[in-house]
């Protein structure tokens, strides 16, 4: 930390692929770009290689307050207030062209800045460009009831929005979650205080450039870069916000619950950790399989909260399922994110670097075997060989435990009742996945295994429209899809005399 009289506001920054473009340095708070109260800036380190790039400037509790007033003006005041429903999804669906227009400089900050492979990266932009012109469609479609009860009375409900939200967000996915806080938020009419995580400020800020160049009027978004500990903090007990939004660990999840019971009750979702079961039955197509459990584990470089990180497979197939994954699992193309073949780049810090090894060297010691990676890849920045434990028991910690990084546990199951009792062995419940060609065992599976998503014969294949949330410790709440819009609406009933 440092004092930002050396940091500017805006800073032109050429990228390893050439990507040329001036990054937003400074708070977007009000519809502009300001230093912070306290004068305080971070630095920004670029996992590829650890070097420090640069520095933003650093919210504290003083600008979280300057926002939330920022956006609670824009909420009761402004232009937003009386805004039609159809202008503002206009608004979204402009953002998203922005998006668009911007897509090459959007996804190479991503890979800059997160360490993710430039294809996953663009990826990632394209599934915000649909999240956003998603909710763009259903701003001017979110309406109440009307209820009959007797002749004396004329009921009605609306869909009302709940005022400043805020909105606090992981690394892993920097945009991807940006894009699934803000679209069904401003969908719903309310207006957002949105902290990044303090690892991957860059790409927010230059998607609130674009929420200018699309319109929206001052106040309604506000984009912080900042700690957890400090403006996070205070977002989550903030008297004025009446809503907030949260994705990151399980931990810091009951953190921000006990925050917002503490504070004003302030309504809360959470999308948390998971521990997710990828369940291989023997009638699967095994090549197949083995694709969908390579991609489970290593896309993101298991950064993925819903991460298939727990693989079950039926005895009869244990053996050849292995053979096939370590070979496949090998043929990963790990390294440089700015290469276009690149699968998997770098772990997005040093923290998380230290804490995968170290559960790498736990398994070993639990007595589970390395089939393949447990290691570095290269020598600088922070990159992990794709890693398969097999031999894993249930009561191993990293059978147990959300690592975030690329190693995969293996272990055997005998049939559908086992498979479904190890894979409910959690007390997590974001995902799961279910591989086989029977239609009736794929359907027992689905309709036992306690997980906010059972994919079937497939692995990661999140849509804008598909409901994506946890049971027990993954989380309270479901984004996505039309279910989201519940999060940032509250019903009001009008009921009027008629006699
Ligand atoms: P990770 O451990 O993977 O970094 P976290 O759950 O710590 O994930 O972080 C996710 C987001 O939560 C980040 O934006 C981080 O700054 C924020 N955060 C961390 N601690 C707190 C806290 N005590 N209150 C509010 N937000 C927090």
């Amino acid at each position: 930390m440092s004092s930002t009289a050396s940091v500017p506001l805006f800073q032109k920054f050429k990228l390893p692929n050439g990507v040329e473009y001036e990054q937003p340095l400074g708070l977007f708070i009000n519809g502009e770009f300001v230093t912070g109260k306290e004068g305080k800036a971070f630095e920004v380190i670029n996992p590829s290689t650890g070097n420090v790039v640069g520095k933003v400037h650093e919210a504290t509790a003083a600008d979280v307050d300057i926002a939330v007033d920022a956006a609670e003006t824009a909420f009761y005041d402004g232009p937003w207030s009386k805004m039609s429903s159809a202008d503002r999804g206009h608004l979204l669906l402009k953002l998203a062209d922005l998006f668009e227009e911007n897509l090459t400089i959007l996804a190479s900050i991503e890979a800059f800045d997160n360490g993710k492979a430039i294809q996953l990266a663009k990826g990632d932009i394209g599934a915000c460009i649909g999240c956003l012109r998603y909710y763009g469609g259903w701003a001017d479609k979110i309406h109440g009831k009307v209820i009959e009860t007797n002749s004396e009375s004329f009921n009605f409900t609306k869909q009302e929005p709940i005022g400043v939200c805020g909105q606090i967000i992981p690394w892993n996915f920097p945009l991807l979650m940006w894009a699934w806080k803000i679209g069904p938020a401003i969908a719903c009419g309310n207006t957002v205080v949105l902290k990044t995580a303090e690892q991957t400020p860059l790409g927010g800020l230059f998607a609130a450039k674009l929420c200018k160049e699309a319109g929206f009027p001052p106040g309604v978004i506000n984009i912080l870069s900042g700690f957890g500990r400090t403006a996070g903090a205070a977002i989550a007990s903030h008297m004025k916000i009446h809503k907030v939004a949260f994705t990151g660990s399980t931990l810091v999840g009951r953190q921000i619950m006990k925050a917002a019971a503490e504070s004003n009750l302030k309504k809360v979702t959470l999308e948390l950790g998971g521990k997710s079961p990828n369940i291989v039955f023997e009638d699967a197509d095994i090549d197949r399989a083995v694709e969908w459990i390579n991609f489970g584990i290593y896309y993101n470089a298991g950064q993925c909260c819903c991460a298939g990180s727990r693989v079950y497979v039926q005895e009869s197939i244990y053996d050849k399922v292995i053979e096939a994954f370590k070979k496949r699992a090998q043929t990963n193309v790990v390294g440089n994110p700015f290469d276009e073949a690149t699968f998997q780049g770098a772990q997005v810090s040093e923290a998380q670097y230290n804490r995968i090894m170290s559960y790498v060297e736990l398994g070993k010691k639990e007595g589970a075997t390395v089939e393949v990676g447990g290691e570095r890849h290269g020598t600088e920045g922070y990159f992990i060989k794709p890693t398969v434990f097999s031999n894993v028991t249930e009561d191993m910690r990293i059978m147990k435990e959300e690592i975030f990084g690329p190693v995969c546990a293996i272990a055997k199951f005998k049939d559908v009742e086992d498979a479904i009792r190890k894979g409910n062995s959690t007390t997590y419940g974001l995902a799961s996945a279910v591989h086989t060609g029977s239609l009736s065992t794929a359907m027992e599976v689905a309709n036992r295994l306690r997980a906010g998503t059972v994919w079937v014969n497939s692995y990661n294949t999140l849509h804008w429209a598909l409901p994506f949330g946890g049971y027990g410790e993954s989380g309270i709440g479901r984004e996505l899809g039309k279910e989201a819009l519940r999060n940032y609406t509250q019903v009001k009933t009008v009921s009027i005399n008629l006699s």
